[in-house]
């Protein structure tokens, strides 16, 4: 099994994370390791079990190389085959009694002998009842044990735990990261890939984990090849494909998006889950943030963010309520007006984009004589051709109090006309008093009047 083979037995395999694995490195140089309990905290797959174990690995090693461990020595082969009399690991899951942590903490006191022993690997930490903890704490304060509490709920975990043990966020490995591995792995296995993008799909859909990515290529091998077809099959990316299909055709208001939507073969969970991660995967490349979802989410043309207004509180919906829920929000913005102000948006984008191949040139009426000048002639070829479509500048004017303005005028030249207030000196609630109409001439005025009423 390829996941096996590529478990990470060294610091140096495990993939990302440098920050951790640079403080763990360096406790081990400078004799410090077994000073501490650890936590491990992070999403599920992230490696947190198998960067404690190589750390435990690393701290009972007999042969440690560089802060690595030798994995050859009797010690770092009982660690890897599970038989460490030092090392233990454990599901706290089905283990995370109080009556098993006591056995496990008297246990320890008959072994305390080596000053690398008693390590505990704790998985699903988070799962230890509250008097297991309460007894975990008063060994991890006496360092009768060495903890290696691993968790995706950190903050369940108590805190006078959490101010004992040091604790590590443990990350996910970067998508650049995770495809170099896989591809590493297809090229050491001699296993043919037809594009990379293929890879980047395989670690996406696999959540970021490599472990699940490093199956998913054993699995495509024994489906015939890591190719786009295979991938296809075995993560349903096709019905990710329409969801993005249909939700890029509701945000341009073409209303066959309808009909791809009820095509998709994915229960309604699937369907309500994946319509939030697109349309918050579109909000998030709005705002500029890199796409996180397993499946490349397009940008849509409009906002649908006001779907998920209704879509999110849906409790237990069907397909059919989706749809509906969909199409009522269509409604809602034709009637609003909304879907004729972004066709007319688009129209508007369309004219600004510049017509790069001029098409026909003779086309456009010359009403202007002829020339004989070359130079001009020319010029007028030029006038001539289509430009780059532009709105005709027109030069709004406006007057205020006298003043004429125009929008074509720079700020340096409005200042130049702005004539000083008179009554410059007087005391602005004087001048914005209520009922002196003398002094609040402009309409301005006015409406700071009336809004003053209302308090
Ligand atoms: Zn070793």
């Amino acid at each position: 099994m390829l996941d096996t083979k590529y478990r990470p037995n060294k610091f140096s395999s495990v993939i990302g994370n440098d920050g951790t694995i640079n403080v763990i490195q360096a406790r081990l140089k400078n004799g410090t390791i077994n000073n501490q309990s650890y936590m491990f905290g992070g999403p599920r797959g992230c490696g947190k079990t198998t960067l404690a174990r190589i750390t435990a690995m690393a701290m009972v090693c007999e042969n440690l190389q560089d802060a690595e461990p030798c994995g050859e020595c009797e010690q770092c082969k009982a660690v890897l085959d599970g038989s460490s009399q030092h090392v233990t690991e454990v599901d706290a899951a089905s283990y995370g009694t109080v009556e098993n942590v006591r056995g496990m903490i008297d246990n320890a006191s008959y072994y305390y002998t080596s000053k690398a022993s008693n390590i505990y690997i704790l998985d699903e930490a988070q799962r230890l009842s509250a008097a297991a903890q309460d007894a975990l704490l008063k060994a991890i304060e006496d360092r009768k044990i060495h903890v290696m509490l691993c968790t995706t709920e950190p903050h369940k975990i108590k805190k006078p735990i959490r101010s004992r043990v040091e604790e590590y966020c443990i990350k996910k490995p970067s998508e650049v990261q995770l495809v170099n591995r896989i591809k590493k792995i297809c090229i050491d296995e001699k296993v043919p890939f037809d594009d990379v993008r293929t890879l980047v799909t395989i670690a996406k859909m696999s959540d970021m984990i490599p472990r699940s990515s490093i199956i998913a290529i054993d699995t495509l091998v024994n489906m015939g090849g890591v190719n786009k077809s295979n991938v296809d099959d075995l993560f349903n990316v096709s019905d990710y494909r329409m969801l993005d299909d249909a939700l890029y055709k509701l945000s341009v208001f073409d209303k066959l998006a309808f009909d791809v939507i009820e095509k998709i073969n994915q229960s309604p969970e699937w369907l309500k889950q994946n319509i939030i991660t697109a349309i918050s995967n579109d909000i998030r490349l709005k705002l500029g943030l890199s796409s996180q979802y397993k499946y490349i989410y397009s940008k849509y043309e409009s906002d649908l963010s006001s779907i998920l207004d209704e879509l999110v509180p849906l409790n237990k919906p069907n397909v059919y309520d989706i749809v509906a829920l969909l199409i009522g929000w269509f409604v809602k913005m034709e009637k609003s007006g909304y879907v004729k102000t972004v066709a007319t948006n688009v129209q508007v984008v369309q004219n600004a984009i510049p017509q790069r191949e001029p098409s026909v040139v003779q086309e456009k009426p010359q009403k202007s004589p002829p020339v004989s000048n070359a130079t001009e002639t020319k010029k007028e070829q030029e006038r001539a051709a289509p430009e780059p479509r532009q709105v005709a500048k027109k030069t709004r004017s406006i007057e205020v109090d006298g003043i004429k303005f125009n929008d074509s005028e720079s700020l340096t030249t409005l200042d130049g006309k702005i004539k000083p207030i008179e009554n410059d000196t007087k005391d602005i609630n004087e001048v914005y008093s209520m009922g002196d109409t003398s002094t609040t001439p402009m309409p301005v005025m006015d409406f700071i009047s009336e809004f003053k009423k209302l308090q």
